[in-house]
């Protein structure tokens, strides 16, 4: 069994690694002293830059290995916006449902509402790189919110194929499927590799 930590303060997104790791012959633990470490300054431009600053910054704090992810939503009429804005699209103490209220603002009377959520997450040793994976899902923007599973912008987020909103899925539905979803398992078959 390959223990790995997470580095997140989002109980979304860590409950949502752990649902993939209770098929795979892996823990995923939260890093013990994750609250107590002072957090680093995204200022990464991708997720990718993201992911690597974050899991550098924990795993010096870490044994073994450890892996932090970055995500987001990126909107086709909005040039790509929030991207790696995602978390503080309306201001530096947005919520979930600020971010939501300016995306509705933002998209007032736009018809091309095409959208994907990318995430990316950095395995790390120490400082030391051991994989980058990256994990993206296309969906359409809706003009209001729809369910209150999930978190962030599940509500507006429409995918076609389940013909609802991930606000509307269960977390194991939206899982199979989803960017972080693709990204974590990207990781485990990595793992298993090796
Ligand atoms: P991060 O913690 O810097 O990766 O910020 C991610 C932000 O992107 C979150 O705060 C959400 O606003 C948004 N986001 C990322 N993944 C998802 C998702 O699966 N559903 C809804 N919103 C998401």
């Amino acid at each position: 069994m390959t223990r790995l930590l997470c580095a997140t303060g989002n109980p979304g997104k860590l409950r949502e690694f752990r649902l993939a790791a209770s098929h795979a012959p892996v823990e995923i633990e939260l890093l013990p002293n994750f609250r107590e470490i002072p957090p680093c300054v995204e200022d990464g431009a991708t997720f990718e830059e993201n992911a690597i600053i974050k899991a550098r910054h924990y795993g010096r704090n870490a044994a073994g290995l450890l892996f932090a992810d970055d995500s987001g939503l990126e909107v086709d009429a909005l040039g790509g916006a929030p991207g790696v804005y995602s978390a503080r699209f309306s201001g530096p103490d947005a919520t979930d449902a600020g971010n939501n209220r300016l995306l509705l603002e933002k998209l007032r009377g736009v018809e091309k509402r095409t959208a994907r959520f990318v995430c990316a997450i950095a395995l790390v040793e120490g400082e030391q790189i051991r994989g980058i994976y990256r994990g993206a899902v296309e969906g359409v923007i809706l003009d209001e919110a729809r369910g209150s599973a999930g978190f962030g912008y599940d509500p507006l987020f429409y995918y076609a194929p389940f013909g609802c909103t991930f606000g509307e899925a269960s977390d194991e539905r939206k899982f199979s499927v989803s960017h972080r979803g693709q990204a974590l398992v990207a990781m485990l078959q990595d793992l298993v590799k090796a």
